[in-house]
């Protein structure tokens, strides 16, 4: 047989897997059904590529936490930066722990994959969409829509979610997993923006603003953020608002009704701070009295929210005028009604349950010698570098173990 491994899927996960095996001296062959590989990839951390958290624990991640352990014990992100280093980029991380190429630059993290995977002889299969995929006596089959074969004797999946189909996701991955009777839990948007009515949001449409946002189900807080909030015609987004993506969908599917409850004054006391702001600006109109604290735009909205007449000026307020502008200030409470759709999320939850592999080895525990990394998989990480960190990490597993597998030749048992 040519090769050892045929791996599905030329993103993160396949290709570091790639990388690795060839390393090890195996007979990689990768299947990509883009006209390149990598191209999510890209995209990462706004062309920065956040490759990984230097503080990533369990608790940054959702779906299968058992499994998302298991890999950051086997590859903890110290790890994944030093394979880095090894092919060539080495990373730096900010005060968040999020670490960057020192390049900055994403390309430079897809080079180092792509050349460490050319150098050591992976051959690299673009336009190659995998319809099916079998296991034989030998070892595995790979059919392209075309109809080409590839045969390996191990396989791997790295298809990756359903997120930001124009970049290649699909549902594809998931089906060849099904074909060995891998079950999928439910999938939906993690890291999107938080859908409201366009009326809640009307006329703030790209205004920016640091502050805080708790989302609530059913009256209770379940997350709260802190950092810039942008908002859109529909909604509002940034970093912030995205990370209570997988709970907002969650909490829906559960029937429970869900707010945002935007806070844009630090620190508290909004009353104190409010009053001493009346006395210092007496004749300052609603129009313009917030500007500053938040953008003018979003000032005049939130003394709407507040239901005080623009033309008032701040030295008339009354005590529960300024307790109301308070409120809507620190506590201004949206309805959230969904998330934006996988074209603008950035993250699938959900994916082939973790129950159906070996968490140790990414091995299905339906096939022997079947193997599955990355996104597919059912496990999210919040922002931060964590989806990446989980895609390197459950890839470096599975190639440790098919390394394993057929350096002993365990294979077809
Ligand atoms: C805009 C954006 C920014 C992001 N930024 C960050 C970030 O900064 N840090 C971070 O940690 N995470 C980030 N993520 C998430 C991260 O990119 C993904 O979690 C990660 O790429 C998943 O890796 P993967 O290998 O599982 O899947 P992917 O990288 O999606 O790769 C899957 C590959 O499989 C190919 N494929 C699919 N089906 C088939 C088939 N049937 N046959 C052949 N090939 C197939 C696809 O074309 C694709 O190339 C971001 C995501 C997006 C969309």
């Amino acid at each position: 047989m040519a090769y050892d491994i045929l791996i599905i899927g030329g993103g993160a996960s396949g290709l570091i897997a790639a990388c690795a095996l060839a390393r090890k001296g195996r007979r990689v062959v990768l299947l990509e059904k883009q006209n390149r590989v990598g191209r999510k990839l890209l995209s990462t951390g706004n062309g920065r590529c956040n490759l990984t958290n230097v503080n990533a624990s369990a608790a940054d991640y959702h779906g299968s936490r058992q499994a998302a352990r298991q890999a950051l014990k086997a590859w903890p992100p110290e790890k994944v930066l030093a394979f880095f280093e090894a092919i060539g980029i080495p990373c730096d991380a900010d005060e968040a722990g999020r670490a960057y190429p020192m390049s900055r630059q994403a390309a430079s993290v897809l080079d180092a994959l792509r050349l460490g995977c050319d150098e050591r002889g992976v051959e690299t299969r673009t336009d190659f969409r995998v319809v099916g995929l079998e296991k034989g006596k030998e070892g595995f089959v790979a059919t392209g829509e075309d109809g080409r074969r590839v045969e390996a004797r191990c396989a791997l999946v790295c298809t990756g979610g359903l997120a930001a189909p124009k970049l290649g996701a699909s549902g594809e991955g998931y089906r060849l997993l099904e074909g060995f009777g891998h079950r999928l839990s439910p999938r939906f948007p993690a890291i999107a923006a938080l859908k409201t009515p366009p009326e809640a949001v009307r006329g703030l449409k790209g205004i920016r603003a640091e502050g805080q946002i708790a989302l609530v189900a059913d009256g209770a807080v379940v997350r709260l953020e802190a950092g810039e909030l942008l908002f859109g015609e529909a909604g509002v987004s940034g970093i912030a608002a995205m990370q209570l993506a997988r709970q907002a969908n969650e909490a829906l599917r559960e029937g429970k009704r869900c707010e945002a409850r935007l806070g844009f004054l630090p620190g508290g006391d909004a009353v104190g701070r409010l009053r001493a702001r009346r006395e210092s600006l007496p004749m300052r109109t609603m129009e313009d009295f917030l500007n500053g604290i938040v953008p003018r735009r979003l000032g005049q909205r939130l003394a709407k929210v507040a239901g005080l007449d623009m033309a008032l000026p701040a030295g008339e307020l009354t005590a529960a005028q300024v307790g109301r502008l308070a409120e809507a200030l620190a506590g201004w409470t949206l309805p959230v009604t969904g998330t934006m759709d996988f074209d603008q999320a950035q993250v699938t939850a959900g994916g082939a349950v973790l129950k159906d592999f070996d968490i140790r080895t990414m091995q299905s525990l339906r096939c022997s010698g079947l193997f599955a990394a990355g996104e597919v998989l059912d496990v999210d990480g919040d922002c931060g570098g964590f989806n990446l960190q989980w895609a390197w990490s459950s890839a470096l597993m599975a190639a440790e173990a098919m390394d394993a597998r057929l350096g002993t030749g365990e294979e077809g048992r």
